[in-house]
């Protein structure tokens, strides 16, 4: 692209809230193949809500009060959702010590009674050889329902369990559809259970999707479809979608993200809306066929 079709091209993205980096991610953003996209605070709006409280073992007071205790220290999403929720019925967090955050798990720490807690997913429970029982077909169930499920165990027992929904941003099926319908192969990438990821890979109308994933698979996926000849953008919004960003051909990163994601990414845009994606695309498809 010429330097001038470059500028312009970049001045009418800024009009629609879309801050380009240089002309190599405008020229690139025209060629993309594949668009990745994470879940959480991406497709969703990421302000996760509980929905669901089941405590199987003990009052609901005295669970809360140790829940709170263990997300007051993460800065995870579903964090801010159980201390809300305990906030809500003033609950008091309880003294808890060596508190540990586990990557793609949850969160561990020692309770007032000397008791070992985890507040996670059940991988951080099976890795514990804490078995689900009789909650796993409500975990189940409520996964059916898009609701991501929170297990807290003390000691070797599940005490209780939540259901936490973090609902689709209102323009992310119409979205999709546009960036599918521009030719785009459009993939989810998630941390969450593949049970929750399918339900809402389902809502949202995308058929590709992989679940579980910690970071470093979401960069490694990023580089297999490379590999495989696609030319990737990659959207996020945490610190852990920041590896893959870097590595993808074109990182969006969402204005409201960390500002991990938005040092990584050559796209940024200012509207939370995958709509400004498309908007990056068509822009830059329109740029670049201009100057031929
Ligand atoms: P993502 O942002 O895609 O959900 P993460 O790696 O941040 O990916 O988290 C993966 C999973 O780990 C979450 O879906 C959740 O099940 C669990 N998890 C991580 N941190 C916490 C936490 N503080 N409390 C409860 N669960 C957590
Ligand atoms: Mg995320």
């Amino acid at each position: 692209a010429t330097p001038i079709s470059t500028m312009i091209g970049v001045g009418k993205a800024a009009e629609h809230g879309i801050l380009i980096r240089d002309g190599q991610a405008l020229q690139t953003a025209s060629h993309l193949t594949t668009l990745i996209v994470d879940k959480t605070g991406t497709l969703t709006e990421g302000k996760p809500r509980v929905t669901d409280a089941e405590v199987l073992a003990g009052e609901e007071r005295d669970v809360l009060g140790l829940v709170a205790a263990l997300e007051r220290g993460s800065e995870h999403p579903l964090a801010a959702a159980l201390l809300g929720y305990a906030e809500e019925r003033n609950i008091e967090p309880v003294t808890i010590r060596d508190f540990v955050s586990v990557t793609g798990r949850g969160v561990t720490a020692i309770g007032p009674h000397g008791e070992r807690l985890r507040l996670g997913n059940a991988t951080l429970l099976d890795e514990a050889d804490i078995t689900l029982g009789q909650a796993e077909r409500r975990a189940r169930e409520l996964e059916a329902e898009a609701r991501t499920v929170v297990y807290l165990a003390v000691d070797d027992s599940l005490v209780a369990l939540f259901g936490i929904s973090d609902p689709l941003r209102a323009d992310s099926i119409e979205a999709v559809r546009r960036l599918q319908a521009d030719g785009l192969r459009v993939i989810m990438l998630t941390g969450d259970n593949a049970h929750t990821a399918a339900a809402v890979a389902r809502e949202v109308g995308i058929d590709d999707y992989r679940a579980g994933l910690m970071p470093e698979d979401k960069h490694a996926e990023v580089q297999r479809l490379q590999r495989a000849g696609e030319i990737v953008g990659m959207t996020g919004d945490g610190i852990n979608d920041a590896p893959a960003l870097a590595q993808a051909d074109v990182g969006f990163a969402i204005g409201q993200g960390t500002d991990v994601a938005i040092e990584s990414a050559g796209i940024t845009l200012m509207r939370g809306s995958l709509h400004g994606i498309a908007d990056a695309i068509e822009i830059s498809r329109a740029t670049l066929s201009n100057i031929k």
